[in-house]
């Protein structure tokens, strides 16, 4: 579970205060499109039952079903609902003049209660949403997802930070495509950075590393070979490739980027302005995956160039 339950607070235990896993139902359920009927309440009449209704769209019209909402939070003992906790199914379907049964569960029904369910699925409807079933629609959408930071702070940010995903700072679509199948490798995380350049002269009293006049962007294997093959129909270059998941993660594009200048001004390397607008173009679109907290993954492999000696290209 990426999610932690237990972040909700326990059901309200007589102090007047509203019951935060009621509230989380309700802002659940109206993002999946039911209705809000009756709005869960502990006023001084009384408890009042969360009550939703769901629109169905059919050949013959809209046909609206009202449920009876049953919340239980029994995350922080993490135990089971039983089909004891859920006793006259039935009647409070029908005390409440409802068309059917919805359970909101911060754990799993138990097996009894699954059975219990099956039972009375013959005669009114009934479905259930258990951590599972509600974890899995929150991370599927924008808006489950800023329900999901609101009430689940704590573990959601712990997930963010695991899977990051890039920050939108260029309002244009974010891409780097192979130049031979047009694959987004910035989404399918397995191209390459290829330069190219003329041979050295070995003859020439200085030795001297020639500028760099090609550059490509391309997937690893067969598209490679082919665009090699292409921008080499003229004269023989030589090649030097990198990943471009370097790009993808804050501390190797740091060091791409520290290379890159120090190559320039350190070994007065040089670059034809086309290799040129394609390494800028590589370092823009590939900004707005850095620009984050690192997984610990990542923090990891920085350990290790720390402990290694690794991190002197600064
Ligand atoms: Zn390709």
């Amino acid at each position: 579970m990426i999610l932690d339950f237990k972040e909700i607070p326990k059901a309200n235990t007589g102090n007047g205060d509203q019951d935060t896993f009621e509230l989380f139902a309700r802002d659940f359920l109206e993002i999946l499109g039911y209705e809000i009927i009756q709005q869960p309440d502990r006023g001084a009449d009384g408890k009042k039952d969360l009550i939703v209704q769901e629109s169905r769209h059919g050949i013959s019209g809209i046909t609206n079903i009202k449920w009876l909402v049953s919340c239980k939070h029994h995350a922080h003992s993490g135990k089971s609902v039983s089909d004891g906790d859920e006793p006259n199914i039935l009647d409070r379907i029908s005390v409440h003049e409802c068309d059917g049964f919805l359970g909101f569960y911060s754990t799993l029904p138990a097996t009894s209660l699954g059975k219990n369910f099956d039972g009375l699925k013959k005669k009114t409807n009934i479905d259930s949403f258990d951590r599972e079933r509600i974890e899995k629609i929150m991370l599927e959408s924008p808006e489950g997802i800023r329900l999901a930071s609101r009430y689940f702070p704590v573990s959601f940010e712990k997930y963010k930070i695991e899977n990051p995903k890039p920050a939108k700072i260029f309002s244009d679509d974010n891409s780097i495509h192979c130049e031979y199948c047009n694959d987004d490798l910035l989404k399918d995380k397995k191209g390459i950075f290829v330069t190219m350049r003329r041979m050295s002269d070995p003859e020439a009293k200085e030795y001297k590393k020639e500028p760099y006049i090609k550059a490509y962007y391309s997937c690893k294997g067969k598209c490679d070979a082919i665009l090699k093959g292409r921008y080499m129909q003229d004269e023989m270059l030589i090649d030097e490739w990198t990943d471009i998941t370097d790009f993808l993660s804050p501390t190797t594009y740091i060091k791409k980027l520290m290379a890159w200048m120090n190559s320039f001004q350190k070994e007065k390397e040089e670059m034809s302005d086309e290799a040129f607008d394609k390494l800028k173009y590589l370092f823009l679109h590939s900004y707005p995956y850095i620009s984050r907290e690192q997984t610990t993954e990542e923090k990891e492999k920085v350990k290790f160039y720390l402990q290694n000696g690794l991190m002197d290209w600064l």
